[in-house]
């Protein structure tokens, strides 16, 4: 971090900010222009906040010259980070797709979802359980026997699961579930991140609806500071001026995010067009863009589904996209 002093500063002044510098562990290089005084520190300036530095009033301006997250950063980290689900890779260079509905609805719904969509050729199951609803009177998902009926459908087909946790105290009732899921609407509850980063589970952490890439990758930082360097990034599309989608997709994310981290991104294309018409193009654009996954939802009867019918692909439509991905992937790793 740079920090650059005023023309007309004390040297006592200086010698006050380097002072403070250096009782946050510090080094400070002090470069004496002509004009102005530029201070140049040297260490983990990840805890200092540049809003505070520039409250001095000897202080012109502040830049950083690197990222503030650390553990989730390529320059630290250059190789890309594969996460191993049973038998899927995520990251590992082949499109790892996760399917199943927005809710789990009964035992039958989601075994029959979870069979079809694995012979389809997904590879994990999702499923909310918990479920964080914009109505406080719209179905809140089965709870603790939603949990129950995915380790069911664990069972029964083998497909890993991927859930929701919407709080704390949740997590002992995850202790089977494969991948934990935090919502768009948590990415901030920086508690349940800390909490997380204390897990040995893959953490599938979903984009708020209003936040930049540093915000998803200092929540990524949050879990992986505290021990868990398993995390899945996921761009679920974000809110723009444009109503005709549920959301807007950014496809931009992809490479950005795989610019700046090595961490596995996996695209919802789902929530992101908020209509099931749409789904299919964007999954095609968002593996064309390099993600290395995709989370998809699928239902047995989406007029009857009680959480995101009109986006769910049914699952002959889904058994339709999955081959023309295939396809697409191949085509891309000849190109
Ligand atoms: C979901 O995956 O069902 C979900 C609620 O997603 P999001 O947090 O992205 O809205
Ligand atoms: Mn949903």
């Amino acid at each position: 971090m740079i920090v650059i002093l005023k023309s007309d500063t004390a040297s006592q002044s200086v010698q006050e900010l380097v002072t403070n510098f250096k009782s946050f562990g510090l080094d400070v290089h002090i470069s004496q222009g002509s004009t102005h005084t530029i201070l140049g520190l040297i260490g983990d300036t990840g805890r200092l906040d540049m809003d505070q530095i520039r409250m001095f009033n000897c202080v012109e301006d502040v830049k950083r010259i690197q990222e503030p997250f650390k553990n989730a950063n390529r320059k630290f980290h250059p190789l890309n980070t594969v996460i191993p689900v049973k038998d899927a890779a995520i990251g590992g260079g082949s499109l790892t797709v996760i399917a199943g509905p927005c809710s789990v609805e009964s035992e039958e719904q989601i075994i029959t979802v979870a069979r079809s969509v694995k012979s389809s050729g997904a590879k994990l199951l999702r499923g909310g359980a918990f479920k964080p609803r914009t109505s406080p009177y719209a179905f809140q998902g089965l709870r603790e026997e939603g949990i129950r009926l995915l380790l069911e459908a664990k069972k029964d087909t083998g497909l890993p699961i991927v859930t929701e946790i919407m709080d704390l105290s949740q997590l002992d009732l995850f202790a089977e579930v494969d991948v934990i899921q935090v919502g768009a609407r948590n990415m901030q509850n920086f508690e349940l991140l800390k909490q997380l980063g204390h897990t040995d589970k893959p953490i599938l952490l979903k984009r708020g609806l209003a936040n930049t890439y540093q915000e998803l990758l200092m929540s990524a930082e949050y879990i992986m500071a505290f021990g868990n360097e398993q995390v899945i990034l996921c761009e679920r599309g974000i809110r723009t001026f444009e109503t005709y989608t549920r959301n807007t997709l950014d496809i931009s994310a992809i490479p950005v995010l795989k610019k700046l981290s090595h961490l596995p991104v996996v695209i919802d294309p789902s929530h992101s067009a908020g209509v099931a018409e749409f789904v299919p193009q964007l999954s095609m654009a968002a593996v064309a863009a390099g993600c290395d996954g995709l989370m998809i939802e699928v239902h047995n009867n989406p007029p009857c589904a009680l959480c995101d019918g009109v986006q769910s692909l049914t699952q002959e439509q889904f058994a339709a996209l999955m081959p023309r991905l295939s396809r697409l992937e191949a085509a891309l790793q000849e190109a």
